[in-house]
């Protein structure tokens, strides 16, 4: 298992945003911003896009609710989104609360 599948089963803890049966959001250990947040699918799969058509448009839906959610509880002017994948081969992506553009300098 890779670590985000250790995450999304319990076996490594996490601060957890959200979850469903396919997929589970919680904070970067190492966050830009505060409330900087990860979106994973259960299912491992390296890369966002070597997901499905089906899962990619699912996972969207749930990121959205989740940066619903973020802006609530980390007031910003937008949660900005990004797939990096440099470091982590589990597909996610990232949440991040913004004030300006620089808040979303990798
Ligand atoms: P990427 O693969 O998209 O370049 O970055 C992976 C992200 O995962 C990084 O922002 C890093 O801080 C985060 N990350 C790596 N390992 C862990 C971990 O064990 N727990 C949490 N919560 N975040 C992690």
């Amino acid at each position: 298992m890779d670590i985000f599948s250790k995450i999304a089963a319990g076996e490594i803890p996490s601060y957890k945003c959200a979850e469903n049966d396919k997929f589970y959001a919680f904070l970067d250990i190492n966050p830009l911003a505060k409330g900087h947040t990860l979106v994973i699918p259960r299912r491992e799969v390296d890369y966002f896009f070597d997901l499905n058509d089906d899962e990619i448009a699912e996972m969207m839906v749930f990121a959205k609710k989740v940066a619903v959610a973020i802006k609530k509880a980390f007031p910003c002017r937008k949660v900005g989104m990004a797939v990096l994948g440099l470091e982590v081969a589990h597909a996610h992506i990232h949440l991040v609360p913004m004030q300006t553009e620089k808040d979303m300098l990798f």
